[in-house]
């Protein structure tokens, strides 16, 4: 039976907290693996044993590892019984040398660590007496700084793992560990970027999405439906509203100077947003904005958006720029959705000189013009709610 052993390390960390981030990421790795054949997942000390009964399913595995937040790294292992702590490790090295994976390496070092501190020899002898009869059996040479292989082997009460291969996880916190947040999400590059830092450092991320549906086709809310797929490999599950936004968008343009529209847009999705995010619980929103990335990126511009809503607003990627940003996307998978051409609704009645340095009294005078109150309510009545399973 395979087992595999998944670390944590900035869990470790958290103190008191960590029985609380270790169960979540037990009960993530249970709901993310519960197709695996005889699934069992286990916290031992220190780390997480994950075992299951047919070991084609090893690849299937691994991806759902490499898509769990708080993980730092996970390897195939093989187990044998620490007999009481017999100092005798005849039965260690018999195991060891009957899996070794001989073609694949002409030095090695053995990296033991004892989460079970009275086991009576300590690593650094276990490594030397495991070492010297690797040597032995294999005619292979220990490099102890870049060798080929390293087997690990971890001691712990009642039982002994080895393993050969160790994979880095995606590190972070375990999903839902830093509640909840409202990702205001565009089918552009940044947003799902943005989304993805909140989701790595534990935050479960909903969505919502403002198209310019009656005015547009459904291009960009295929998009964006497409990107949540990708980004709910890492949370499981997504919660995500479609809010028709041309008719908002048809009222601005009526009423408003033109040079104003875009921040007024987004003021407007500011508050329909906050709306959604009382609903869910959500503490936060998330938006892809960089600093001076586009007009509606201005410092001016960012201060009289952020001040439509009174949750706080979280802006992951201020400091980045498009260059890091794009590779980021790559990276997690959005970047060639994103990309694909649409009808994003920011584009929608764009004027041709959009104000860079908006004042925020300019824009209460231009919404007072407005039913805000009246267009926050039929957005949020024609909001559509979807679902995503991973
Ligand atoms: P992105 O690449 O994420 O589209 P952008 O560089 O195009 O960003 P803007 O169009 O100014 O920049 O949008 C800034 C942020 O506002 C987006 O990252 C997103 O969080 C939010 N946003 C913009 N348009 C929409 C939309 N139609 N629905 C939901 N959120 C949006
Ligand atoms: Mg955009």
């Amino acid at each position: 039976m395979p087992h595999v052993l998944v670390h944590y390390h900035e869990l470790a960390l958290k103190g008191r907290n960590r029985r609380f981030f270790e169960q979540r990421l037990v009960n993530h790795l249970r709901a993310g693996l519960k197709n695996l054949e005889g699934i069992h997942v286990e916290a031992l000390p220190g780390r997480i044993r994950v075992s299951f009964a047919d070991p084609g399913q090893w690849s299937d595995c691994r991806t759902r590892l490499r898509h769990t937040f708080g993980i730092a790294n996970f390897s195939l292992a093989y187990s044998l019984p620490a007999h009481d702590r017999s100092p005798d490790l005849a039965p260690l090295k018999e195991a060891i040398a009957q899996h070794l994976p001989l073609g694949q390496f002409e030095t090695f070092r053995i990296l033991t660590k004892r989460a079970e501190k009275r086991f009576p020899k300590t690593s650094i002898e276990i490594d030397r007496e495991i070492g010297a009869y690797v040597c032995q059996v294999s005619g292979k040479r220990v490099n102890l700084t870049s060798p080929d292989l390293t087997i690990a082997i971890e001691v712990l009460r009642d039982e002994v793992f080895f393993s050969f291969h160790r994979e880095p996880g995606p590190g972070g916190l375990p999903t839902g560990t830093s509640g909840t947040v409202l990702g205001l999400i565009s089918g552009g590059i940044d947003s799902p970027v943005a989304a993805y830092r909140l989701m790595k450092r534990g935050c479960r991320v909903c969505f919502v999405h403002f198209h310019g549906r009656p005015f547009v086709s459904r291009a960009s809310e295929e998009k964006v439906r497409d990107i949540i797929d990708v980004l709910t490999r890492y949370q499981l599950a997504s919660r995500a509203y479609f809010v028709p936004f041309g008719q908002i968008q048809r009222t601005i343009v009526l009423t408003a100077p033109p040079a104003l529209r875009i921040v007024l847009y987004r003021r407007m999705m500011m508050r329909i947003a906050e709306e959604l995010a009382a609903r869910e619980r959500a503490w936060g929103l998330v938006t892809g904005d960089s600093l001076g990335q586009v007009a509606s990126q201005t410092p001016e511009n960012l201060a009289v958006v952020t001040e439509a809503t009174t949750l706080p607003l979280l802006r992951p990627l201020i400091g980045m720029d498009k260059q890091e940003i794009t590779e980021h996307a790559i990276h997690i998978g959005t970047y060639d959705i994103s990309i694909e051409p649409d009808e994003d609704c920011c584009r929608l009645f764009t004027p041709p000189h959009p104000s860079i340095k908006t004042q925020l009294d300019q824009v209460r005078k231009a919404e007072r013009a407005l039913d805000i109150a009246t267009m926050i309510k039929d957005g949020l009545a024609q909001a559509e709610f979807v679902e995503f399973r991973a």
